[in-house]
């Protein structure tokens, strides 16, 4: 045996051992788990004093119960773990007058989780509703370029049915010498096409900084697929007053996504809408692989809305409507879809946008399929009100 031969097997059982000790730790975190039972969370109302915080933590005390963490600031949840009288905890602590709700949550998510909520939540944006009974489409271009582009973007999407208009100001480019965004001067002429149409208005918000900024003109702030985990920016969103459209990262689990939706929820915000926008994997036709299935998995785990994005999904317009199509098939609660009066000219993302004939195709090729998403959406109402 020469010596790197040694060394190998040396490396071999070591790894081995590693590995039984790796089972035996799991199988012990396992029976731990099942020692303590379910955790419960306790959300408080809003604004909870410290007072108010610590004569709940006495009460679940003295049931056995421990608290385990203390979370979020406006919407404090305390995670409580422990073996001891259940229903008895629940309903004492649930009585108390600075409790808002009680539950038993698995999820590591909570105030996202179906657990948590059963129905869908809708969220109301300038007379319209997300997560409701009406299949909603966001369109536009995917950086307001001028006043011309986005008045035309603006009137065109309106005009075929969309009723909320997309367009950057601040955009997150891979490469720092491509075109940045408008920034001010964008929002500015975004709220010039909201005025003439009456289209709400969705836009990308990059940093912590500008929320306070971009939240005067947004009526739901977009969170790119490259802030997805940026916590900070989650966390100032929390307290921003707007919904929020969280796209899910480009390599981010659905469990993830759900992760830092539960940020912005824990942090004061309840009104969040999950966005699909595509995955990146080894597919290289498509600009990224559309992760349709994320749309009912998602709706089994939570009850935000879950909105489809068909064309960084794909990156190629003819793709976009045959997607789009299946995002109302499959139950999405609406789409954001990249429209330019003139693509070949666009700064950003032209190969992917539509122009506005096609966009008005698109809508009007999906209409009956939306009726049919509304007949699904109204049934499932009837049997829920069972
Ligand atoms: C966009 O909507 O233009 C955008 C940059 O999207 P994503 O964050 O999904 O890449
Ligand atoms: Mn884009």
């Amino acid at each position: 045996m020469t010596h790197s031969q040694v060394e190998w097997v040396f490396c071999f059982g070591a790894e081995e051992k590693n590995e039984h000790r790796d089972r035996r730790v799991q199988s012990t975190k396992r029976a731990e788990a099942r020692r303590k039972g379910t955790p419960m969370i306790i959300s408080m109302r809003l604004h909870a004093t410290r007072q108010e915080i610590d004569e709940v933590r006495q009460q679940v005390e003295h049931f056995g119960y421990k608290v385990h963490s203390i979370e979020g600031e406006e919407r404090v949840v305390i995670g409580v773990v422990g073996v001891g009288d259940v229903t008895a905890c629940m309903e004492s602590v649930e009585a108390m007058p600075q409790v808002e709700k009680v539950v038993r949550i698995s999820a590591p998510y909570k105030f996202v989780s179906k657990e948590f909520r059963a129905g869908r939540t809708r969220i109301r944006v300038n007379g319209i509703e997300i997560g409701g009974d009406e299949f909603i489409v966001m369109a536009g271009p995917c950086s307001v370029e001028s006043e011309k582009q986005i008045m035309q973007a603006a009137e065109g999407v309106a005009r075929a049915g969309a009723k909320m208009l997309r367009g950057g100001a601040f955009k997150p480019r891979t490469s720092p010498y491509d075109f940045q965004g408008m920034e001010v001067e964008g929002l500015k002429l975004l709220q010039k096409a909201k005025k003439a149409t009456g289209l709400a208005i969705i836009t990308e918000v990059m940093s912590d900084r500008d929320v306070d900024l971009i939240a005067e003109y947004a009526d739901v702030m977009q969170v790119g697929a490259r802030n997805m985990q940026n916590f900070v920016l989650l966390k100032a969103l929390g307290k921003c007053g707007r919904p929020v459209l969280l796209k899910r990262g480009m390599s981010s689990t659905m469990k993830e996504l759900l992760m830092s939706a539960e940020y912005v929820v824990a942090h004061g915000n309840p009104e969040v809408i999950l966005c699909e926008r595509g995955i990146r994997t080894f597919e290289t036709a498509t600009r990224n692989t559309c992760d349709i299935a994320a749309i009912p998995a998602l709706n089994e785990l939570t009850h935000l809305p879950i909105i489809l994005d068909p064309s960084h999904a794909t990156g190629r317009r003819s793709l976009v409507p045959a997607v789009a199509r299946a995002g109302v098939a499959i139950g999405a609660d609406g789409l954001i879809v990249e429209v330019h009066p003139a693509p070949e000219k666009a700064i950003s993302d032209g190969a992917q946008s539509l122009d506005l004939a096609q966009f008005e195709k698109m809508m009007r090729d999906l209409a009956p399929y939306i009726e049919l998403w509304g007949a699904s959406r109204k049934g499932e109402a009837l049997a829920a009100a069972k």
